[in-house]
């Protein structure tokens, strides 16, 4: 068996700041049958809301759906207005966590090493990081790609042991890519995505082979079969697309 068909596919919205958390239970309730169906094809799926609907989106949607928050803080509690912990998330049943979005590189200054603190806390806890790399428009016509995200997986998963790391799922996400409608190609996306996985390899050796790498930017119905036909794209992180539950389904019937 090829090492890659023992990785699950996985597909993963982040809504971002969308929908009411009225409007996030409508989605939840609506899961079950695709959840089914993506069960029974051995493919997982998930969706990223705000906190604010993380409670509503666990308790109504399929339990075979994952449930992520789209950020978390790396202390336990304490004087950091406007923040949310793990033991926080985990009374409510959220075991996953998009962690290094580039909006939030972008605009709230997480740096790689923040990045760091907050996914220590996640693998100390059994629980799952989304990490997200990818480089900016000027780095990529700079033809500083692999220099960027190779920085960011280093930094970012510096002094972890192979058995923390077999959680993780990383998201290569080329900036330039995220809701432009301007996407990197599938040759881009298997290289970049190899590449991580080989800077996977040299620093925590075969369990490398077991990380899922996914692509994600701009991913439509009508073009996720592309990129997770890629023998290194394990899945997809998709935002605009998986906000209305007919795009959703389709992107997951599209990849069967
Ligand atoms: C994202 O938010 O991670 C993303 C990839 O967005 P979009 O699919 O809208 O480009």
């Amino acid at each position: 068996m090829l090492l890659h068909k023992m990785r699950k596919k996985l597909l993963l919205g982040n809504w971002k700041m969308n929908k009411l958390a009225s409007e996030a239970k409508e989605f939840a309730l609506a899961s079950a049958p695709f959840a089914a169906l993506a069960k029974k094809n051995n493919i997982e799926i998930g969706v990223a809301p705000t906190y604010l609907s993380l409670a509503t989106v666990k308790e109504f949607a399929s339990k075979d759906m994952i449930v992520a928050a789209q950020n978390v803080h790396f202390m336990d509690h304490g004087a950091y207005t406007g923040e949310v912990s793990v033991p926080m998330l985990k009374e409510f049943g959220i075991d996953w966590v998009i962690i290094g979005h580039s909006e939030r590189r972008a605009y709230d200054n997480e740096t790689n090493q923040k990045c760091h603190d907050k996914m220590k806390v996640l693998f100390e806890n059994n629980m799952v990081p989304v990490y997200c790399v990818g480089e900016t428009l000027a780095e990529f016509e700079a033809g500083q790609t692999k220099a960027v995200v190779g920085r960011q997986v280093r930094e970012g998963l510096a002094d972890f042991s192979a058995d923390d790391v077999k959680r993780l799922v990383v998201a290569y996400e080329p900036v330039w890519s995220i809701g432009t409608g301007k996407n990197a190609s599938s040759e881009i996306a298997e290289d970049i995505c190899g590449f991580v996985r080989e800077t996977l390899r040299d620093m925590f050796g075969s369990v490398a082979d077991e990380i899922r790498v996914l692509y994600g930017g701009s991913v439509k119905p009508v073009n996720v079969k592309e990129y997770l036909s890629c023998p290194n794209v394990d899945g997809a992180l998709v935002g605009g697309a998986s906000l209305k539950i007919e795009s959703f389904e389709e992107l997951l019937t599209n990849i069967l």
